[in-house]
């Protein structure tokens, strides 16, 4: 775990990436680490969030009596009183709220303002400062009304703001952490029959580790010794406990249950699939969903109407309809409070942390959002057959002569295809010594061809023997199974392998149909086998013999009718349509190509995840598009309220009233995201 450096990103902006600790340039919240170890964990981020609760909590007595002590308050008291230096007294007391109170604020202005991109802070401290030096130069040079105690109230506002919002964000941020937290910090190294206590980051390969019952298994291995069940459902997402046996590989972060294990470690550091996960997720947590960058642009524009329209505001009210100085100023800085876009930088953030998050813990990984975005307007599903609609572990049935099986195993051996690796595995089954191979090669959607010992071995379909002018013998139809001609020197023979149906692609086929989308199979199998897998899940449209380069076609041309498709697929020869699918989901089980290419990884290997998926994917867009009103819409709904419009009806926008809206957004922003926990994935 160790061998991943830690980087820090922003909770707000995942574009933010720093390889130390530190302040956001863009927004001034403090960084927090992604995937690294978990001693650094909020660590520095709760410190910020204490920070904001300590200065809220000592400037309050400050900021009550800057209030009891306003002229303007003192009006409304029923018991006006006053003190001798009284007004220094506000002088001090607004100057210490304002100076320490605000100086995160200053810091992390100056921090935007460095960085050249100027947002939310630039805006807060622009609004402290233009009130301080008014209300400074009020006090000492003119004898103008100071706004000490607005100025305090809004220093207050953002404190308990900021405060609470950090304390909300870290709620949203956990995903990565309790993945960290499923490792154990040591692990029983075995050496010589010896047993001793190591820290995991000292673990290598080929290590012996012991895991008692009722631990952590802190890496991944192969069970050398013993037998237990496992539960996997931290990693795979799968709550059904696993048997495990010698042979068996274990996954670091699983939870052991009865049995002790003895495992050879296979995979350390980055490799490791918890690693894996990690950056998948941090990945994913940090590709950008398209409703980002409608926020982005919606924030950028807020900025800019808040400079011209605050502006605006002052010289209206100061020298057009004069009202004062302090009324002028007044408006001006409730106007640039109101507009700043410090919500809409969380707005997408946290919805897309939470459906991450959710999403890993029913064992999908979301790697791309705009995939996940994507999926709620699908109206046809393309699937592979074998190995996602099918278990594609494939039986040999009937009697096979073992010299055939054992040249098939010889060149199979090379292959990555699901029936290849029957084909192997049943020649280990029978004990058999699977030669070497020479020249081999390999054919996509047809076969495979290489020497054993001397001779020229081919395996594959018709579509092979055709291509090498070979006549397929007789007798090449079973029912339902997979027809494979070996050819030894010219001669072939024909074996037969079949897998089965997963149990809940039938469930998944009649769910997709319900919601009115279009099902398609697509497969490189024969008419027959098609057919027969393709009437059981009663399947709309069935392509069988499709060669790997035409399945990207069948895609395109679904598309070119109209159709948002989504591609599920486990094979090498399904990555190509992965990718050109509007959402491309690979099957947890398949090859590491076809999980490279595809959007969403389904960990469980179970297609009805793909419903989970569209659910998923109607909730977060929902919560999107609702976080972006609640960050923006209302904001720019009051900015006319806060520039004085309404004074003519005696409504006035006070700018602490404004601080507390603004604040307010990015709340209900936070906490309208964490609901999104609460959607029910069934
Ligand atoms: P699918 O994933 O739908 O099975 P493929 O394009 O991978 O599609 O394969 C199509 C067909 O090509 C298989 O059904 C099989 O008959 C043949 N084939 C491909 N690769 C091999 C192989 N390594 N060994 C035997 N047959 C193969
Ligand atoms: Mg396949």
């Amino acid at each position: 775990m160790n061998a991943m450096k830690t980087l820090y990103t922003c909770p707000m902006d995942p574009d933010v990436l720093s390889d130390k600790p530190g302040i956001c340039p863009k927004c001034g919240m403090a960084l927090t680490p992604i995937g690294g170890k978990h001693a650094d964990h909020h660590g520095h981020h709760s410190s910020m969030e204490e920070d904001f609760r300590k200065r809220f909590f000592l400037t309050l007595p400050l900021v009550i009596a800057t209030l009891l002590l306003s002229p303007t308050i003192q009006q409304w008291l029923p018991f006006p009183f006053t003190i001798p230096w009284q007004d220094w007294l506000v002088f001090v007391f607004g100057s210490v709220v304002v100076l320490f109170g605000g100086k995160p604020f200053f810091v992390a202005a100056k921090g935007e303002l460095s960085a050249r991109n100027f947002g939310m802070m630039t805006l807060v401290a622009f609004a402290l400062t233009v009130g301080y030096v008014f209300s400074v130069a009020a006090t000492l040079f003119f004898p103008l009304e100071s706004f000490y105690w607005e100025l305090a109230t809004l220093v207050s506002v953002f404190l308990l703001g900021h405060w609470l919002e950090m304390r909300a964000v870290r709620g949203t941020t956990g995903a990565l952490a309790e993945l960290t937290k499923l490792l154990p910090p040591i692990a029983h190294l075995l050496h010589d029959k010896e047993i001793r206590d190591v820290d995991l980051s000292t673990i290598k390969k080929g290590d012996r580790v012991l895991i008692r019952p009722g631990e952590k298994i802190p890496i991944d291995g192969n069970v050398v010794e013993g037998e237990s069940s496992v539960n996997e459902s931290m990693i795979t997402g799968e709550s059904k406990p696993v048997q495990k046996r010698v042979g068996d590989a274990v996954i670091g972060g699983s939870l052991n249950a009865d049995g002790s294990l003895t495992i050879v470690v296979t995979k350390t550091g980055e490799e490791t699939t918890i690693a894996q996960i990690i950056q998948l997720i941090a990945d994913a947590q940090s590709s950008k969903p398209k409703a980002q960058e409608l926020a982005d642009r919606a924030a950028n524009i807020l900025t800019i109407v808040a400079i011209v329209v605050g502006t605006g505001t002052f010289v209206y009210w100061m020298f057009l309809s004069p009202a004062g100085a302090v009324v002028a100023a007044t408006f001006a800085v409730s106007v640039v409070v109101i507009a700043c876009p410090h919500a809409l930088g969380l707005a997408i953030p946290t919805v897309t942390t939470i459906t991450t998050t959710l999403a890993a813990k029913h064992g999908i990984l979301i790697k791309n959002m705009k995939g996940l975005e994507a999926a709620r307007k699908v109206n046809a599903v393309v699937f592979d057959k074998t190995g996602t609609l099918t278990t594609g572990n494939f039986g040999v049935e009937g009697s096979v002569d073992d010299n055939i099986l054992r040249l098939a195993a010889a060149v199979e051996q090379h292959s990555q295809h699901s029936l290849a690796r029957g084909i192997v595995e049943e020649a280990n089954r029978r004990n058999l010594t699977i030669p070497p191979a020479q020249q081999f090669q390999s054919f996509p959607g047809k076969g495979a061809l290489a020497v054993v010992e001397g001779k020229r071995v081919l395996v594959g379909n018709a579509e092979l023997l055709k291509d090498h002018r070979i006549n397929p013998p007789s007798d090449t139809e079973r029912k339902g199974a997979t027809p494979v001609f070996v050819v030894v020197d010219s001669t072939p023979t024909v074996l037969f392998l079949s897998d089965t149906v997963r149990e809940e692609s039938k469930q998944a086929i009649t769910a997709l149909k319900r919601m009115g989308i279009q099902t398609v199979m697509l497969t490189g199998d024969t008419d027959d086998v098609a057919n027969v897998v393709g009437s059981s899940l009663d399947i709309d449209t069935v392509f069988s013999r499709v060669l790997p380069d035409q399945k990207v076609d069948r895609v395109k041309e679904l598309q070119r009718q109209g159709k948002i498709v989504a591609m599920v697929g486990d094979g090498v020869n399904d990555a190509p349509s992965l990718t050109q699918a509007h959402v491309g989901i690979a099957i947890g089980s398949g090859t590491d190509v076809a999980v490279e290419s595809a959007d969403i990884v389904l960990m469980k290997s179970n297609p009805l995840d793909i419903v989970t998926v569209f659910t998923l994917s109607r909730a977060t867009n929902r919560k999107m598009m609702q976080n972006l009103f609640w960050a923006a819409g209302y904001n720019l709904l009051a900015i006319p309220v806060a520039a004085g419009l309404l004074t003519p009806y005696g409504i006035m926008m006070r700018p602490e009233w404004a601080a507390l809206l603004m604040s307010m957004s990015s709340v209900i922003v936070v906490a309208n995201a964490l609901l999104l926990r609460r959607t029910k994935l069934a």
